[in-house]
């Protein structure tokens, strides 16, 4: 094979070289085998060797002892670094997860037999040549993903190989294998072993990846939504939502995850704050949550809304000032990109308004000149030298004033703004927000 090599490439070639010079075997491995027949994006190099780590902390002079305990070091270049993993086996795996015992071998194919997949236990050595003693790279031609050796056992010694399975099918746009497959079935259960933070971190690559609905649809189709260590609030029969054609045309349309999990979870018909209970159990950060939440909030907004007797752009004003500008804005988004039925699921009159304002709603959106309590020109402070009672009556008046400067009711002057407040403390409130 003959090909220019990326400046991170030739410096793993120089590794190998080097190790080569010791007399160890060295080969690529793994990820960037498959990648570079995929003619996909490298990330990183993965290498191994029969050299033991002890050895290749003494070959190269900038190393870090990244998993010795593994048989992994990492070789620092000029420029990339490398893990370099000693060939080894493991077995005794404990919890269906961790490996007891890893042992060193002296042979590639033995390394090569413990990998996941046939398109992950091929080798290439410093000329780009290809050692496949598993059929990867047919694999790779035919868009398969298939265990190595017998698929059951390889999911019992790892479930976390489960859920790479479906995520590798989804970005890779790949089937699997029929026995491959049928294990993932028989094995689900399996997945109550691992730790949610590793079943986020395959789905949440899914969400961002090219292919999010196919990887949706092997984790209901397998049963993986019912098997998860925590229980997520949200059934597998609204689950099967995620069958529906429209999402798949909608996520086509979406990109990033967040806009892709809301599409998701207004399709299932989540409420606001179940979806928010199933992203933390699914440990996505609390920020995301909320953000997420939001949107949802908003959008549920519009399925009441009966925006034939108000003036079109009020209710966006509204919500905006209650659960800020940016998700107004992502929900608007979002329903502009949903297939017909689910705008409709909105409600007619969004879709009429969708069409006849559009853009027009976000330009005046984007002009509201107060967003938050703070740009108004009076403080909690100042209402309280007036004379305002401080307390809940007080928040209350507060964004009261804040929604009518921004509807435009009222103008954001120091002056007027406390005449108002001092009214509305007499008479009571009225146009509130809520
Ligand atoms: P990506 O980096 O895109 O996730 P990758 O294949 O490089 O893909 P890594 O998690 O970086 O995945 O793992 C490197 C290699 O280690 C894999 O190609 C595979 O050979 C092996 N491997 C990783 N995880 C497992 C596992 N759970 N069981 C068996 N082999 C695994
Ligand atoms: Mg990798």
């Amino acid at each position: 094979m003959s090909k220019t090599l990326s400046l991170m490439e030739q410096e793993a070639v120089q590794v190998l070289e080097k190790l080569e010079q010791h007399g160890y075997l060295a080969f690529f491995v793994g990820g960037y085998v498959r990648d570079s027949l995929l003619g996909r994006p490298i990330h990183d190099i993965d290498l191994t060797t029969n050299a033991l780590p002890e050895q290749v902390l003494h070959i190269f002079p900038h190393c870090i002892p990244t998993g010795l305990k593994h048989g992994t070091v990492t070789v620092m270049m000029e420029h990339h670094s490398f893990e370099v993993t000693t060939f080894r086996t493991e077995s005794e795996y404990e919890q269906y997860r961790r490996p007891k015992k890893v042992e060193y071998v002296s042979r590639l194919e033995d390394d090569l037999r413990r990998r996941d997949f046939t398109m992950n236990a091929m080798a290439m050595n410093r000329h780009l040549e290809l050692i496949d003693p598993f059929g990867g790279k047919k694999d790779i031609e035919d868009r398969l993903i298939r265990s190595v050796g017998n698929p059951a056992e390889r999911f019992q010694e790892d479930a976390l190989r489960l859920i790479r399975c479906v995520r590798f099918s989804a970005n890779y746009g790949f089937d699997i294998e029929q026995r491959t497959e049928q294990a993932l079935e028989q094995c689900s259960t399996l997945l109550k072993y691992i730790a949610m933070e590793r079943v986020q971190a395959e789905w949440e690559r899914m969400m961002a990846g090219p292919r999010p609905w196919v990887g949706l649809r092997h984790l209901l189709r397998h049963g993986f939504i019912r098997n998860l260590k925590e229980e997520l609030p949200i059934s597998p029969e609204m689950w099967e939502a995620v069958l529906h054609p429209g999402l798949e045309q909608w996520l086509r349309r979406l990109s990033g995850s967040q806009a892709r999990w809301c599409a998701v979870l207004w399709t299932l018909n989540c409420d606001p704050m179940i979806a928010s209970e199933a992203l933390k159990i699914l440990k996505y950060p609390n920020r995301f949550v909320e953000e997420t939440a939001a949107v949802l909030h908003v959008l549920e907004q519009w399925k009441t809304w009966d925006g034939a007797h108000e003036d079109g752009i009020k209710p966006f004003i509204r919500w905006s000032v209650r659960y800020g500008r940016e998700p107004v804005l992502h929900a608007l988004s979002l329903l502009e990109q949903a297939p017909l039925v689910f705008q409709r699921k909105a409600s007619d009159s969004f879709v009429q308004l969708l069409h006849t304002y559009g853009a027009k709603v976000q330009e005046r959106l984007m002009a509201v000149p107060v967003q938050s309590a703070a740009d108004l020109n009076v403080t909690g402070k100042d209402l309280i030298t007036a004379g305002i009672r401080p307390g809940p009556r007080m928040g209350e008046i507060l964004k009261t004033l804040l929604l009518q400067c921004a509807l435009g009711d009222l103008p954001n002057e120091r002056e007027v703004l406390l005449q108002a407040a001092g009214k509305w403390q007499e008479q009571g409130m009225q146009g509130g927000i809520d």
